[in-house]
């Protein structure tokens, strides 16, 4: 584990430089600083995507054979998170919008050692070099809670040991976070076996990992759930895998479903690999092989309309505001522990977020650049995203992987082994389920 999550993240930027160089080599045209605003499906089939030029503001159609989404996962809706400021679940919330189920969102992962307060992920290798999980009694508490596996448990296990310190009033000064502690590992292992770590917690915390144990807490990290595919990237749109021709998805915006409930650390890059190429080459043959379907009549008009609406609204509302409150209530009451009061409690909210988001504007009127549209656009997204989660997690009454009902806190094979599709309808969330497709390996219960 150690070992291969540190090369991991070597791995992660050796992925994206040698995809860059294969881009460069065959002539790929990049639109840098376009955002996708809209999917085109025409006659049940993908007819392109309609984007909005950051320098320019204007709105542009994109009139293709095939697309192929990875705009990655949704990790902001949260307070405390590992993702980037731009991944908001734009893929997700744009393809949701035109009919396109999500598939089990209400599996996320959160990873137990986020910097407190800024998420920033200090990773397993860390723990694999001999890192130790403290409260404020100096205990380690893992010992209670995974006297095998220790610091390095599951994720899950891990967070949830840390939300139970804290709980019980083991957090360090009485606040939500406990201690990394490095400070017996030495200079030497720090500073070339763990560079990153090092430098992530002088650099953010000001603090030295040599001498201070370092402030932590769960990060919300990766999303299980996404767009549903099938093994070659195909989105599909219902619970018999049917394929929406031309339309594929891959990454963390897809929901392959190969992490199930529950991500190991390292697989989303073979993820990404595999099912990546695979997607990149069925659409290859799909574009070979098939016609050009027409435009839809209007093509750009919802997309126009969405930004017109924030551009021109008289209401009185901040898109900040509404953000913090969204990541502020996902933490306290849908993130690792769960419970059919605070989930129902956090739908209800969303509703009230949702009225207060009909009002919201933009100070910014302007075309180019306006950072503060994107930031309104994507704060729609996240609560259509936010919603589909909270319904899913209230829907399965049972814990499995990333997903801890503390009112039901043992697996259920018997009514939950299944994903939940979730579509949006007129009435609200409509929630289907999907088999799950069980070859060599048969479900057996977690035990360490
Ligand atoms: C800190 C950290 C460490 C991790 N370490 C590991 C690890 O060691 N091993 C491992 O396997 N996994 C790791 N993961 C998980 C893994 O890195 C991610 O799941 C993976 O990078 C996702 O890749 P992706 O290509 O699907 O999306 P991303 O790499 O997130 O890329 C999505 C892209 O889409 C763009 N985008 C978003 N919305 C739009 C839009 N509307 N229009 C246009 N573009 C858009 C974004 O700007 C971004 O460039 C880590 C994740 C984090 C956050």
């Amino acid at each position: 584990m150690r070992r291969s999550c540190y090369a991991a993240d070597r791995t992660g930027h050796m992925i994206l430089q040698t995809c860059y160089q294969q881009c460069i080599k065959h002539d790929v045209h990049f639109y840098n600083e376009y955002h996708v605003l809209d999917l085109l499906v025409e006659n049940g089939r993908c007819a392109g995507v309609v984007a909005l030029c950051l320098a320019t503001g204007e709105i542009q159609t994109f009139h293709a054979k095939a697309v192929i989404f990875a705009t990655g996962g949704c990790g902001k809706m949260f307070r405390v998170s590992s993702n980037a400021h731009s991944l908001t679940g734009d893929g997700m919330a744009v393809v949701y919008r035109r009919g396109i189920p999500l598939e089990d969102m209400e599996f996320f992962q959160f990873h137990p050692t986020g910097i407190y307060k800024m998420g920033i992920l200090l990773s397993e290798a860390a723990r694999g070099e001999g890192a130790i999980l403290r409260n404020n009694l100096n205990e380690r508490f893992m010992e209670r809670y995974a006297p095998t596996l220790l610091d390095l448990a599951p994720r899950d296990m891990v967070s949830r040991a840390m939300y139970r310190e804290v709980r019980e009033g083991r957090g360090i000064n009485g606040k939500n976070y406990v201690y990394l502690d490095m400070t017996h590992l030495g200079r030497e292992v720090l500073e070339k076996k763990l560079p990153d770590i090092t430098e992530f917690v002088r650099t953010y915390m000001g603090i030295d990992p040599l001498t201070q144990p370092v402030p932590i807490q769960p990060t919300a990290h990766y999303a299980m759930g996404g767009i549903p595919t099938d093994v070659d990237g195909r989105v599909v749109i219902d619970e018999k895998n049917t394929p929406l021709p031309g339309l594929y998805a891959a990454g963390e915006v897809a929901c392959v479903s190969v992490h199930g409930a529950n991500r190991l650390g390292t697989n989303s890059l073979v993820d990404i690999l595999v099912f990546g190429r695979r997607g990149g080459r069925h659409a290859l043959k799909f574009i070979q092989e098939n016609d050009w379907v027409p435009l839809p009549a209007r093509a750009d008009e919802p997309a126009r309309a969405l930004v017109s609406q924030v551009l021109n609204s008289t209401g009185k509302e901040r898109a900040a505001d509404i953000r913090d409150v969204l990541q502020d209530e996902m933490m306290d009451k849908a993130s690792v522990f769960r419970n059919a009061k605070d989930l129902a409690a956090m739908r209800e909210k969303l509703r009230e977020l949702r009225g207060r988001y009909r009002e919201v504007k933009s100070e910014d009127r302007g075309a180019r650049y306006n950072t503060e549209l994107l930031e309104i656009i994507e704060l729609g997204g996240l609560l259509d995203l936010a919603e589909v989660l909270v319904a899913g997690a209230l829907a399965r009454q049972e814990s499995r992987g990333g997903h801890f009902r503390e009112d039901f806190p043992k697996r259920d094979d018997t009514n939950w082994l299944k994903h939940t599709l979730a579509y949006q309808s007129p009435k609200g969330i409509e929630l289907k389920f999907k088999p799950v497709t069980i070859t060599k390996f048969q479900p057996m219960e977690r035990k360490y």
